[in-house]
């Protein structure tokens, strides 16, 4: 219903381009490969037919991360001087293209991916931008996939991985030679690229043979595995009645997501432990200190299931990232994540193992600090995925598998050293999701089974939570039940509870805490508007079932607003045990 006046705008902006003598625009238009309704993908016909009234600058329409064949004849038969296609995330979709080109539009090729740091095959890629070549002519143009803005800047300036993993890898600096060393191939001959080809080819050959990337034992462990492994002992109404009687909890519990504010003291002890200017000793000495200061807050406000705070935890996928065997680690591989935060994904290269427990003592730790339940805390399969570099060279499947059996090793460890409650966040759970609707069936199943992989093998009373932030539930709450997690907690203070409604008509049937206030707002809200929420939660989900805690993690926060906060919170709940 906006379309017109939108389109008026860019018209009226891509003429003040033209009289600034620009000849080409490049229109980005990723939405293409979403499901569209029919109303929006007929709109483009008379959208592009208004843009191209103007005849100069020349458009080129460019679209990435899935498939556009569709479409491909609507996209044909428009107006514009060129298209782009993400040949990455969907080769398949050439052939749409190739049939009956229109002579007067250029056809852009994304074969470098730039999504991804993994060098391109040169051989392979010149091969099939030769064959494009020949019905195309200068029409053909060569790109990366996307843009390089997920892409880290250069690999040049990594001194500290091994040399062979490096020379897998190409950042945007090397991406943009790849595309380069291509067209020269394409219109000087393949001769005149053959150094490169050899290098890329000698590069392709040895990774795919590094003993660094194939561990058989871990091949072993992912074949022997069953669907038995991925399911609890007993259904949830049976743990459920188990787990009461062991922790006993009063109605509402109250509890957090797991991380309390990264203090400068703590910013700056791990500074100092990775300069080499404290020791591993003085290190841990330090972030016990601080693990107990948290111990300490909790008991006094008074919540009822703690956390230790992850005061070690720099970033919560880097953190078991680098005890993991499979993941490397780049000095400056930062890339944006959101707004202006930045983050330095993993690059998971190999077969995943863990060599040994990676947060058993700091739970042992922390639970002897206090009589309370202490929650072990972990960050699930889905999301190290999510979060990190992947595999090009298997299935994600594969590879989400493989950490879910890491993270089991975990979780067992924790429940041997006492933990009687496992939280496996699963924040990047819903962002995985599949661009087109048809793929999503196959993505929840085996993002499902990975979650499950890594909790179920624990005892009917050991209770395991999930938490889940910032994102539309609601379309996925079939699969969100079938974690099959005994406790979930999950962001819906901004929606005003309006995401608990999907909840409530599903019947989800299992214990959850939805959040109770925004952490990433600095205002403090009051004990009643907490209340408010609550109450909204209770008409939906069954009083008995639900749990109080903030909506996320509170790292990014100050002390003073937190303490503030969880008082607040707790009292809450103290009322709310009154009424109900
Ligand atoms: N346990 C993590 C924390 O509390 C969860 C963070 C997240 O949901 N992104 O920080
Ligand atoms: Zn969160």
């Amino acid at each position: 219903d906006l379309l017109d006046g939108l389109v008026a705008v860019y018209a009226e902006i891509l003429e003040r381009l033209r009289k600034q003598g620009v000849e080409w625009v490049q229109i980005d238009e990723p939405v293409l490969t979403l499901d569209l309704p029919q109303r929006w993908i007929e709109a483009l016909d008379s959208t592009y037919a208004r843009l191209h009234s103007s005849r100069i600058p020349k458009l080129l329409l460019c679209t990435y991360f899935e498939s556009v064949a569709e479409h491909s004849e609507r996209l044909k038969r428009l107006p514009v001087a060129g298209l782009h296609l993400d040949l990455i995330r969907s080769p398949q979709q050439l052939d749409a293209f190739l049939d009956r080109y229109p002579e007067d539009k250029v056809l852009s090729l994304g074969v470098v991916d730039g999504r991804n740091i993994w060098r391109c095959n040169l051989a392979e890629t010149l091969q099939l931008l030769e064959s494009v070549q020949q019905g195309l002519g200068k029409r053909l143009w060569v790109a990366p996939s996307c843009s390089l803005l997920h892409s880290p800047i250069n690999v040049d300036a990594e001194t500290k991985l091994a040399p062979d993993l490096r020379s897998w890898l190409a950042f945007g600096t090397q991406k943009l030679g790849e595309v380069a060393t291509l067209v020269r191939g394409l219109n000087e001959g393949s001769p005149a690229i053959q150094a490169a080809l050899d290098l890329s080819n000698a590069s392709h050959t040895q990774r795919q043979r590094s003993p660094r990337i194939h561990d058989p034992a871990v091949a072993q462990r992912l074949a022997a595995s069953t669907t038995a492994d991925a399911t609890r002992q007993s259904p949830y109404a049976a743990r459920q009645e188990k787990q009461r009687l062991r922790f006993d909890l009063p109605a509402f519990p109250t509890t957090t997501i797991g991380s309390f504010p990264q203090t400068s003291s703590i910013r700056s002890a791990r500074a100092a432990h990775k300069r080499g200017a404290i020791g591993e000793e003085a290190y841990a000495t330090a972030m016990k200190e601080e693990i107990a200061l948290v111990v300490r807050q909790q008991e006094t406000i008074g919540l009822d299931v703690l956390v230790h705070g992850e005061a070690e935890r720099n970033d919560m996928v880097e953190y078991f990232g680098e005890q993991l065997r499979g993941f490397a680690f780049s000095e400056h591989g930062w890339v944006q994540s959101y707004g202006s935060r930045c983050v330095k994904p993993p690059i998971i290269y190999g077969d995943v193992s863990r060599p040994r427990a990676m947060t058993v003592e700091w739970f042992r730790y922390a639970q002897s600090l206090t009589t309370k339940p202490m929650k072990g805390m972990l960050t699930g399969p889905v999301t190290m995925l999510q979060w990190s570099f992947e595999r090009d060279d298997q299935p994600r499947a594969q590879t989400a598998r493989q950490i879910a059996l890491a993270i089991r090793d975990e979780v067992l460890d924790l429940e041997a050293a006492g933990a009687g409650m496992i939280q496996i966040d699963e924040p990047a759970f819903r962002e995985g999701l599949p661009l087109k609707a048809s793929a999503r069936a196959e993505y929840l199943d085996w993002a499902v089974e990975a979650f499950r992989l890594a909790g179920a093998g624990v005892r009917d009373d050991t209770q395991i939570h999930t938490h889940m932030c910032y994102a539309e539930f609601n379309d996925i709450l079939s699969a969100i039940a079938a974690l099959d997690a005994d406790v979930i907690t999950i962001e819906t203070s901004r929606s005003d509870m309006e995401l608990l409604k999907g909840f409530g008509s599903f019947r989800y049937p299992n214990e959850m805490g939805p959040g109770v206030y925004d952490i990433h707002s600095p205002r403090v809200p009051d004990t009643e508007d907490m209340l408010t929420l609550l109450r909204k939660a209770c008409a939906v989900i069954d009083p008995r079932r639900l749990w109080v805690n903030p909506d996320c993690g509170l790292k990014t926060r100050g002390w003073p607003e937190v303490e503030l906060a969880l008082n607040r919170m707790v009292a809450a709940a103290q009322l709310l045990r009154t009424q109900y």
